[in-house]
């Protein structure tokens, strides 16, 4: 079914496949990062117009009612949401991905329950459904409208898995016996299926949780592609095959680097219910000492090496300029100054390079946490401005919801000055006995408050 407008469709799919792949290679630098969202962003645009030119479409004024509904409201939320609360803006779209697939595979069977692209659609069924559902709690979890502690029902993995097992057979029946009435218990179960997955799921584990539906939607959109390939947009499924594949591949790589970044593996992740018991070994002893910001001050100006680990309550303070400024000002009496970034700090992947290379700091004075771990013994002052979970000390303790997670060893400095306003816990909502240690000094306040305090001191040294 080839006609010159096909073929004119077809190329311009080539090409905004192009600009998405173009777009994909600049988000993988922070320094091109924007123009790579951008771009990916006019590769959507090309490929959602060009689909109106598809022979063969009909109902165009249903699509433009979804499109001006989903587009505005996308559009509205995207230019209102703070940068701390994106992931959980991440989750529902990733969500709506999700489901948007799973509806498609939905139609797809009721329309047809024969042949290969039923199978097809049976799997982007089973993959989007588990999506929504599991986003959505994601984003319960990250809005802090439900606990993020794990949550963990009885003989979880044998309900969990009998709620799989009976939701593929549906699947699987309906296809096999050409049974339409078993759609709804299929559809159902893997929504709740999606559920029971994402409840037993820690707090600080929700990166890796929103990276792998991401994922999955991106798989999901790739087997709805296939199953319409066969169909009369044929063209479409082409272009959700390549977008899907995409998707499904980035965001595979991010959940392994994510899962790496907290030492575990993605089973251990979504089965091993990290989070789920209080912190029993959690022996926090001896008090917060306070310290004034005349006096932080004069123990960052005498020192060598300051290292500067930010966390989730700079990002909210939007203390980063602040931070530039006391960075230079250390610079400008000599003091070396690092910055040591954690992987999971903040609320998304990469969240303190962002807001660090927005204030201008260089690269060049970023550290990972393996670089930074192995000097810190020997640093004067570390610095932690709104970062709890990772540089909590329990990470090292077996039994504790945060095991295994690699942190930033900042207890081990010489001296630690924390910048947070109160007895705030961090997303994990554990004690962090860092701050009780006899090498620990509290600046409370509001980091942005806290380190103009610091910066004003420092001038008048
Ligand atoms: P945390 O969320 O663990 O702790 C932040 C700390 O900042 C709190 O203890 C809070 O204490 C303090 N704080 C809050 N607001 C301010 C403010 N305005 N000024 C000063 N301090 C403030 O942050 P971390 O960055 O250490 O850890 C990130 C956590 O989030 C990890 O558990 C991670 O797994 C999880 N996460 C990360 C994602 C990612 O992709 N990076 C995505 C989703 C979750 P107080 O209230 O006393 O001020």
């Amino acid at each position: 079914m080839t006609s010159p407008l096909h073929d004119v469709v077809d190329a311009v799919y080539v090409v905004a496949i192009l600009v998405f792949i173009l777009g994909l290679r600049a988000m993988s630098s922070p320094t091109t990062a924007r123009q790579g969202i951008v771009t990916a962003g006019i590769a959507m645009l090309i490929a959602v117009v060009v689909t109106f030119l598809s022979p063969g479409l009909s109902n165009f004024a249903w699509i433009a009612l979804g499109v001006a509904i989903g587009g505005l409201a996308g559009f509205g939320w995207a230019r209102v949401v703070k940068m701390t609360a994106m992931p959980q803006m991440v989750a529902v779209f990733n969500g709506m991905g999700g489901g948007a697939a799973a509806a498609i595979a939905g139609v797809e069977l009721l329309g047809s329950l024969r042949g290969a692209t039923a199978d097809l659609s049976v799997a982007g069924a089973v993959i989007g459904s588990i999506s929504i559902s599991g986003s959505v709690i994601a984003f319960l979890k990250l809005q802090g409208w439900m606990p993020s502690k794990a949550i963990v029902l009885p003989a979880r993995q044998v309900v969990n898995f009998a709620v799989l097992v009976v939701a593929v057979g549906f699947g699987v029946g309906a296809v096999g016996w050409l049974r339409p009435e078993y759609l709804a218990p299929f559809f159902g179960l893997l929504v709740l299926y999606g559920v029971l997955l994402t409840l037993p799921i820690g707090g600080a584990d929700m990166p890796v949780v929103i990276s792998l539906f991401n994922a999955l939607t991106g798989i999901a959109v790739g087997l709805d592609g296939f199953a319409l390939v066969s169909g009369p947009l044929g063209d479409a499924g082409y272009a959700m095959v390549i977008a899907g594949v995409l998707v499904g591949a980035a965001g595979s790589l991010l959940t392994v680097l994510m899962a790496r970044a907290m030492n575990r593996s993605v089973g251990n992740v979504f089965f091993g219910a990290f989070g789920a018991t209080e912190d029993a070994g959690a022996a926090v002893t001896g008090s917060l000492k306070p310290i004034d910001a005349t006096d932080a001050a004069t123990l960052m100006a005498y020192a060598n090496e300051v290292v500067i680990a930010p966390g989730y309550g700079m990002a909210v303070a939007q203390a980063q300029q602040k931070v530039k400024e006391l960075s230079d000002l250390l610079a400008a009496k000599g003091v070396t100054v690092k910055f040591a970034i954690h992987p999971v700090a903040g609320r998304m992947p990469g969240h303190m390079n962002v807001l660090l290379a927005e204030a201008g700091i260089s690269y060049d004075k970023l550290f990972d946490r393996d670089e930074i771990n192995a000097e810190l013994p020997s640093v004067d002052v570390v610095l932690v401005i709104g970062a709890n979970d990772v540089v909590n000390p329990a990470a090292r303790r077996k039994g504790s919801p945060l095991e295994g997670m690699p942190i930033l060893d900042v207890d081990r400095a010489k001296t630690v000055i924390v910048i947070k306003r109160g007895q705030g816990k961090g997303f994990a909502g554990i004690e962090n006995e860092l701050f009780y240690g006899d090498n620990c000094r509290m600046l409370y306040g509001d980091a942005q408050a806290a380190v103009g305090q610091l910066v004003t001191a420092l001038k008048q040294s």
